[in-house]
């Protein structure tokens, strides 16, 4: 039984994991990260928002992500039937980043972990938790590393970044129902073939499907000829097809949108198609004695916004924060601190997701009257910057959807 100590410990290495772990090391902190895998790894979740650029910045990694070579991205565009809309991102209410990437997972989240781990962060692969003993005054993880030594590590706190592991929601029992209904996704990478000048490879393009507005797909270019690929439904949509294997039922899928078929006409599908499903979860709560939740680990909605790593990122920065005062010893209030300020730009994704699936905010995205000042003012939603409180899309969100919608739809 090897044990060792440091001031915080993190579980996994992904996107929250990599940035807390450097912005506590920046503020001298021992960390150590705990991660399961080796990297790179296969991720989803590859279109990221202007918003986490600040995130990077704060966290020393900018120019590692820059010279990474991945596709630029400046907004999103949205199809349905004969209809096409586009945000650009750069036309935005909130001040701050307008452009950011479409970035292969695996690559990625490589560049964030080795980037910690140059700045001293303490990295160990191939070490699973699965038990924690958490106290206020400190807390100890143990797990078995890839030789199947068992090892136990002993911290003054504890973050888990370990998405969708979840691992103090189980250990815990802290896991609790999410809001919104089963949805699951299939997916690959293709090499795209796309021929169409018009189409434009700076943004992520999101196709509702022709009969059944809750199915939509996602296709977001990388910048060596490839796209990532995927549709989104309910459990019930895909088991029509559940005799077809899964690159037929894909390719069979895209054939129902006639623009996206015809765009992807000449695609190679020379990668696994992948599924997932039970991905929206929540906890009943995102901290306790020696512990808070980062990114994934607490609460997951939706992926129609690609909100994903921006919310991870995002709590990665609030919790450096807080930990920093914590472990100067101020008094802090976790809940009021932490989880309230993170939840409140959650729950603005959350209107716009629940607005997606009903229709709402699908009519309010191709309303051509909208004027330049209430566009801006989605675009900033849409960009990632759900916590700007000057945004009347933000402090009210429910109340301005709504007053658009009833425009738009006369
Ligand atoms: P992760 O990136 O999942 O990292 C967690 C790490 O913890 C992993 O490396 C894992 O190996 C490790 N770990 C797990 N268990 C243990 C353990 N027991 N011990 C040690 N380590 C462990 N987000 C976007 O921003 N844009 C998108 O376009 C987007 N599309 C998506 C599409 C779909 C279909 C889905 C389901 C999600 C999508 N997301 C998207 C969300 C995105 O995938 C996640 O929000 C993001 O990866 C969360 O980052 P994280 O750091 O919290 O967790």
């Amino acid at each position: 039984d090897r044990k060792q100590s440091a001031d915080v410990v993190i579980i996994g290495a992904g996107p929250a994991g990599a940035v807390a772990g450097a912005l506590l090391k920046r503020k001298g902190y021992r960390v150590v990260i705990l991660e399961k895998q080796t990297f790179p790894r296969f991720s989803i979740g590859e279109s990221l928002l202007p918003q986490c650029m600040a995130f990077i910045e704060q966290a020393g990694m900018l120019d590692a992500v820059r010279a990474a070579g991945f596709q630029y991205k400046n907004g999103a565009a949205f199809r349905y039937q004969e209809q096409y809309s586009f945000f650009d991102f750069r036309e935005k209410f909130t001040p701050g980043w307008g452009t950011t990437f479409q970035v292969q997972r695996g690559n990625f989240d490589k560049i964030l972990a080795d980037s910690a781990a140059e700045q001293g962060v303490s990295i160990h692969y191939q070490h699973e938790i699965t038990a924690v003993d958490n106290r206020d005054d400190g807390v100890t993880v143990s797990g078995l590393d890839a030789t199947g030594k068992p090892f136990s590590i002993a911290g003054r706190f504890l973050l888990d970044a370990s998405g969708f592991g979840r691992v103090l929601p189980r250990l815990l029992a802290l896991e609790s129902p999410s809001g919104f209904p089963l949805r699951q996704s299939l997916f690959t990478h293709v090499v795209d073939h796309i021929g169409d000048e018009q189409h434009d490879r700076n943004k992520i393009l999101i196709t509702i499907h022709p009969q059944h507005r809750d199915v939509w797909y996602w296709l977001i270019p990388f910048g060596n000829g490839t796209c990532s690929l995927g549709v989104v439904a309910e459990p019930s949509f895909f088991e029509r097809y559940s005799e077809l294997k899964p690159e037929a039922r894909l390719r069979t899928l895209v054939q129902q949108d006639p623009a996206l078929s015809q765009l992807l006409a000449k695609a190679e599908f020379n990668q696994p198609v992948r599924e997932i499903h039970g991905y929206a979860a929540n906890v009943s709560s995102l901290c306790g004695p020696g512990y808070a939740l980062l990114g994934n680990a607490g609460e997951f909605l939706d992926p129609v916004f690609s909100s994903g790593v921006t919310i991870a990122l995002k709590s990665a920065s609030l919790a450096a924060e807080v930990l920093d005062r914590h472990l100067s010893g101020d008094a802090v209030d976790w809940q009021q601190d932490y989880a309230k300020p993170l939840k409140q730009g959650v729950d603005v994704f959350r209107v716009f997701v629940e607005s997606w699936y009903d229709g709402r905010f699908q009519d309010a995205i191709f309303y051509a009257g909208a004027n330049v000042d209430i566009r801006k003012m989605i675009s900033s939603i849409l960009a990632g910057y759900a916590w700007d409180q000057a945004n009347p899309f933000v402090s009210q969100a429910e109340r301005r959807l709504n007053a658009i919608v009833e425009i738009c739809r006369g």
